[in-house]
């Protein structure tokens, strides 16, 4: 080639990372064993797999194949680690922590290779982005170790935690999973992707360098159906946390139902990529090259759907084209490529065959002239327009490098686009007008919503999603409390049984007062017929009669009968879950005015303590003095959660870019609840004031056996100007109520205060739209002790953090 033809062609030179030095390493280290107990050890089954370079097709490595006595030999060794780790002062595992960062920092050249040659993605990406962004992680967690005891007092490590993270961002998923758990004081067992486990295994040689003490991280490789779901069921893991498909991740709730593990999901999404006509279309074009080809296209948050104003989506469109067109997809370890490998075969046919409907659903396909590499997995950046929305590919998501584009008229026609999907993991909007996209972004249901920007991470703003992209956040304050539990809870557990000291099985502690004789006096008899004042149900502001057209007895003491509720059914529930729906306004209106509303509840209950404190006696015999300080202790929540409504406001971080992320708890929507039996009125006080207060609206089952104490409620709620539908109330068996409210698909989240059993199901039923789930697991609460019955908990089960990225500057 002469200088004349490089200036005629104007085309790139190849300019290769050297490979050696990764391949040299893993020469010296294969085949893998498993990284347990400070340790390299043979797997048990004596079995290897191969992992493959997806640049070249080639076999790369070969790497252990764990089975479930694997992960047993690390769990053991894991629980036996945390006794002391948990207890090292935040200091000692900050410097810990900080080790890992600079070994991420010493090793980052290494590292990088590693991840793109077992990927398949550019090194680019690997070295600029992966990399740097998993040494942050572990300075940002570092610090958190060290902030601990003052910044989360009050919490403790939740015990051994289970890892289980995908091959998309191999090392980075690691981080995300392993910097918090350590900081927070809890042990590890991650298991790598089957495909990507070198970058895991070159990081457990950076623990043993830094001086881990044994057992405290462990890298278990090997298959999903080993692995994975031996990790899963291990009766001595805490927490499960795991990132991959929605579909994975609702076989883990399922199994994990009624176990008594905490657990987080990261899962897929479809997210939007919303472009307003007053956008700047070549940021857009950049945009979205960096949306969804990015690692190929193989990112959780993709932005795979483009929605574009209508007047402008041939010009973008055309503008589009011409840079696909000069788009570079080539071996991964090439500087000079936009697009790398995809990662499997397997994951290519899947691409394809995704491909392929779409053209049979009638889009338009539109992919670049230029061919790909034949040897190894590559996909060239393809284009479908004239998509229609409820087609395959315009809700499933694809994993490739595929955008499908729709257009929209309105804003508001646009936020319907974005949000018609399962998922709810990101979103962009692009506009030069400021105002139109921070009049959008709280719009769109989705954990992070970039602003004229798009895939941008940091450890300080976290990450998750809502609806089906599962639930828990990764990085930032919030992420942390996946990674711990109230302190009173382990307290608990150590009372019960002195010899277990991690608490993993939360026991009772209560002060509550032993049920004492009725007072007398309060249960007056003329002998004659009482005047019947059976409540109904409480749907959409008004009484409704249960659809069964039945009642149910309410029991004091002595098996006396003291009224009549209604009989709530599936019917009932499904009307409720509609009016609460319908006051969803509830969330949008002033912080001040659900505030004043809580207040009015408060004035309302004290005009009636008295009344209400009898009721209390009359259902569960304690004595008068005692149900006085539960109706005391209501009215005092009801003012607390009037003050936290407006002051539970999130935060703004200061990532390392020229801009801000506001941080924002929002309502999770729809909260069914199941209240406790404990403290009638306490109990459905404590659980229904957090939840309007952030903005949500409820469907409340009082407690079985006192339902009359909330039922009571009704005409308080009415002169205290609660909006209809805010509240719902429907009586009833408690379990029933629960799974028909846990397997609705228009409620969000679902609390559940009862027996084991019942908690087992709620989380068992929960897992069709994937909600958020809160379980008591049959632990008593003592509702009257502010630690146990109110507070942040209860705001952080509330709410959902939406955090917006906002960069500023010309
Ligand atoms: P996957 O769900 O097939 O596998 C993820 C991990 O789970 C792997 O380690 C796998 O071995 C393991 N696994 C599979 N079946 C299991 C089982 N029954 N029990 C226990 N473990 C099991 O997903 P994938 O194909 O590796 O990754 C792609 C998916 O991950 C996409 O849907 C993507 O959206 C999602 N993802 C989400 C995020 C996020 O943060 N939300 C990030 C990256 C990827
Ligand atoms: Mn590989």
């Amino acid at each position: 080639m002469t200088v004349m033809d490089i200036f005629k062609t104007m085309e790139y030179g190849p300019a290769p990372e050297a490979a050696e030095a990764g391949l040299d390493w893993i020469k010296a280290h294969q085949p893998f064993g498993l990284f347990i107990n400070g340790k390299w050890k043979k797997p048990a089954s004596g079995q290897y797999m191969e992992s493959v370079n997806p640049g070249s097709g080639k076999a790369l490595a070969r790497v252990a194949a764990a089975n479930s006595a694997d992960v047993d030999a690390a769990v053991t060794v894991a629980r036996k680690a945390f006794t002391s780790w948990g207890k090292l002062p935040g200091h000692a595992r900050a410097r810990y922590l900080y080790a890992l960062a600079r070994g991420i920092q010493k090793h980052a050249r290494l590292l990088a290779v590693l991840e793109s040659l077992d990927n398949g993605k550019p090194i680019r990406e690997t070295r600029d982005i992966d990399i740097p962004l998993v040494a942050r992680h572990f300075y940002y967690h570092a610090g958190w170790a060290q902030l601990m005891e003052s910044e989360l007092a009050g919490y403790a490590p939740v015990g051994v935690v289970g890892q289980i993270i995908p091959w998309n961002f191999p090392l980075l998923m690691l981080a995300w999973k392993i910097a918090p758990a350590l900081a927070m004081g809890n042990t590890v067992v991650l298991k790598p992707a089957r495909y990507t486990s070198l970058s895991a295994l070159k990081f457990a040689e950076i623990v043993h360098e830094a001086g881990f003490p044994a057992g405290v991280v462990n890298i278990v490789t090997g298959e999903a159906s080993a692995v994975g779901e031996a990790l899963v069921n291990h009766p001595d893991v805490n927490k499960i946390a795991f990132t991959g498909s929605t579909e994975v991740g609702r076989n883990i709730r399922r199994a994990t139902a009624g176990s008594g593990k905490k657990l987080s999901l990261e899962l897929g999404g479809k997210s939007p990529f919303v472009v307003f006509d007053d956008a700047d279309l070549d940021s857009v074009v950049e945009g979205v090259v960096d949306a969804i080809w990015f690692n190929q296209g193989q990112v959780c948050c993709a932005g795979s759907r483009l929605l574009v104003q209508e007047n402008v989506a041939v010009r973008l469109f055309a503008k589009l084209r011409a840079r696909m067109e000069h788009l570079r997809v080539g071996k991964p370890l090439d500087k000079a490529i936009d697009i790398g490998a995809i990662v499997s075969p397997g994951q290519l046919k899947e691409i394809q065959r995704l491909v392929d409907q779409g053209v049979q659903e009638g889009a338009t396909l539109w992919q670049p002239s230029w061919a790909c590499p034949t040897e190894g997995y590559f996909f060239p950046p393809t284009l479908f327009t004239n998509v229609s929305p409820a087609t395959t590919i315009a809700q499933v998501e694809i994993f490739g490098p595929v955008l499908v584009a729709m257009t929209f008229r309105t804003p508001a026609e646009a936020v319907e686009l974005a949000n018609n999907t399962r998922y709810g993991l990101a979103a962009s909007v692009w506009s030069e007008n400021i105002n139109l996209a921070l009049d959008i972004a709280p719009k769109i249901k989705a954990g992070s919503v970039w602003v004229n920007c798009t895939n941008l991470f940091d450890a300080s703003s976290g990450f998750g999603g809502y609806r089906e992209s599962g639930f828990g956040r990764e990085g930032g304050k919030e992420g942390l409390f996946e990674y711990v539990k109230p302190a009173w809870e382990r307290d608990a557990a150590l009372a019960q049984d002195p010899s277990s000291s991690d608490g993993h099985q939360p026991g009772a502690v209560t002060a509550e007062t032993a049920p004492e004789e009725a007072d007398e006096e309060i249960l007056v008899d003329d002998g004659l017929p009482a005047i019947d004042r059976t409540p109904k149900l409480y749907i959409g502001g008004k009484q409704a009669r249960p659809d069964s057209g039945y009642s149910r007895g309410v029991y004091g003491p002595q098996k006396r009968l003291i009224g009549q509720v209604g009989e709530g059914n599936r019917k009932d529930i499904r009307n409720a879950v509609e009016a609460a729906h319908k006051a969803s306004g509830w969330a949008v209106g002033t912080a001040h005015n659900r505030a004043q509303i809580l207040y009015y509840i408060a004035e309302n209950l004290a005009v009636r303590e008295q009344e209400f404190a009898r009721r209390i006696s009359e259902q569960t015999g304690r004595v008068s003095r005692d149900a006085q300080a539960e109706v005391q202790v209501a009215i005092s929540r009801l003012f607390s959660y009037a003050a936290w409504t407006d002051k539970y406001e999130g935060v703004v971080h200061r990532p390392p870019l020229r801009g801000a992320v506001l941080a924002l708890p929002e309502p999770m929507g729809v909260i069914g609840m199941a209240c406790p039996d404990e403290y009638p009125l306490l109990g459905f006080i404590s659980l229904v004031a957090p939840a309007i207060a952030m903005g949500n609206t409820v469907v409340a089952i009082p407690s079985q056996q006192a339902p009359l104490s909330a039922t009571d409620c009704y005409q308080v709620l009415e002169t205290s100007d609660v909006p209809a539908g805010v509240i719902n109330i429907v009586t009833g068996e408690r379990d029933v109520l629960s799974k028909v409210l846990a397997e609705h698909d228009d409620v969000e989240a679902m609390w559940y205060f009862g027996s084991r059993e019942g908690g087992k199901l709620v989380e068992l039923a929960s897992a069709g739209n994937m909600k958020r789930t809160w379980v008591s697991y049959g632990h008593p609460r003592n509702w009257l002790a502010r630690e146990q019955g109110e507070g942040q908990e209860f705001l952080r089960e509330a709410t959902q953090v939406k955090n917006i990225w906002i960069p500023y500057g010309e």
